[in-house]
């Protein structure tokens, strides 16, 4: 009898951010294969006979490829394990789960997609932003900074032509680079940024500045993500800015709180 995969979302960080489905899996899984960006506490719900293996990119000195993890769940599942892969926030988001799908369904293990809470949403949540606010910005997009290895960059001008609110994952610590790729796409100088770093952790940050001085903003422990857009006006750190930006009339009566985050 073979075993089944179950692809989970751990969310953010924060355990209590993981879903009620998730929690019931791992307590029962004969084997969690998690990544590297799980929070504390939740690898703890596993009962102690459940092996238990850090398949992050960054864990060990050598690493794990994916089709080293694709064989690792195949493996396990045909010889009748109940397998949890534990992704990082949202497992549909950046997460690779193309490639994993693919293996299983070709291998013909059996599998379900738990979704998680992506660390887009602790993040905006930590910040107190708005993803999408009438007027303002109807439309939310998910961007990597990084490419796959060897592809050229994407041109992002569409998504800053189309209004939207932009979450960078995977900014990297060159944050001129990103600010420079931003400016390219068409963002002006003003244009409001906020860089969430481990959202929902105790030790979650928030720093917000505008476009031209991006690059000159600290660096903040990993993860972190960018909130590129005009919603980062109702960020909990925004009243810092200086007072000279052109505030959207919609949202001008706003009256954020001021203080760190966490
Ligand atoms: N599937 C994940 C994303 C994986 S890519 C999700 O849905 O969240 C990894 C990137 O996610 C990191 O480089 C960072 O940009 C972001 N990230 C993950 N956890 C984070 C956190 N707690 N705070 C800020 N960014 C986070």
């Amino acid at each position: 009898m073979k075993g089944k995969v179950h692809l989970v979302g751990a969310g953010p960080g924060d355990h209590d951010l993981l879903t009620l489905r998730a929690a019931g899996l791992l307590k029962t899984a004969d084997v969690i294969l998690h990544d590297d960006l799980v929070g504390q506490g939740i690898l703890e719900l596993a009962s102690p006979k459940t092996l238990l293996q850090n398949v992050g990119k960054r864990c060990g000195k050598k690493k794990i490829s994916q089709e080293e993890i694709n064989f690792l769940m195949i493996e396990f599942a045909s010889t009748g394990k109940n397998v949890v892969r534990l992704k990082g926030g949202d497992p549909l988001i950046f997460g690779r789960l193309g490639e994993e799908i693919k293996a299983l369904r070709e291998a013909g293990i059996e599998f379900e997609i738990v979704p998680g809470v992506t660390s887009a949403f602790g993040a905006a949540a930590a910040g107190e932003i708005p993803l999408t606010y009438r007027h303002v910005s109807s439309a939310v997009v998910f961007l990597t900074g990084q490419t796959a290895d060897g592809n050229q960059e994407e041109d992002w001008q569409k998504f800053v032509s189309a209004q939207a609110t932009l979450v960078i994952y995977m900014p990297g610590q060159d944050y001129s680079r990103t600010a420079k790729r931003l400016a390219t796409a068409g963002a002006g100088p003003e244009t409001l940024c906020a860089i969430v770093s481990r959202a929902s952790w105790p030790d979650q940050q928030l720093f917000v500045t505008h476009l031209a001085a991006l690059p000159r903003a600290p660096h903040f422990a990993a993860p972190t993500l960018l909130i590129v857009g005009d919603v980062v006006r109702f960020s909990t750190r925004f009243q810092s800015l200086t007072a000279s930006m052109a505030i959207h009339p919609s949202i001008s009566n706003l009256n954020p709180a001021q203080g760190p985050v966490a």
